[in-house]
């Protein structure tokens, strides 16, 4: 029986089975990821959170679509009604409302049809 050091690894020797990015593409992924890092960290703000918090109340746990009265917080998302893509004016600025996951999903998976760009975390 052959020892596992022995084998050798497939994976080399296998053909690539997605397109290799060319430099623009990276280019355009890193433009990507600095976006939603940079977002992620606004997320994580106390300032965020504080304004967060007064949109949940300002719509009363509310869920602006479909009406559903969330008490739990962790439950409830302040949407950017205007999707801010990383643009840190927008982003703070708002519109926002208040939405439950659900229909947050919703909102979001229509954005992302009538725009296939690819984005990182909404809240
Ligand atoms: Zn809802």
């Amino acid at each position: 029986m052959a020892k596992l050091a022995n084998l050798k690894p497939a994976l080399s020797s296998m053909p690539p089975r997605l397109n290799v990015a060319g430099p623009a593409d990276e280019r355009e992924r890193s433009a990507f990821r600095s976006r939603t890092e940079v977002s992620q960290r606004w997320y994580n703000s106390a300032k965020w959170k504080k304004l967060r918090l007064g949109v949940l109340l300002r719509d009363r746990f509310t869920c602006r679509i479909c009406g559903k009265i969330e008490p739990r917080t962790s439950k409830l998302i302040c949407d950017h009604i205007v999707p801010h893509r990383g643009n840190e004016e927008l982003f703070w600025s708002g519109p926002f409302q208040c939405l439950c996951t659900s229909c947050h999903s919703s909102k979001k998976q229509a954005e992302e049809r009538r725009d296939p760009t690819p984005r990182g975390v909404w809240y």
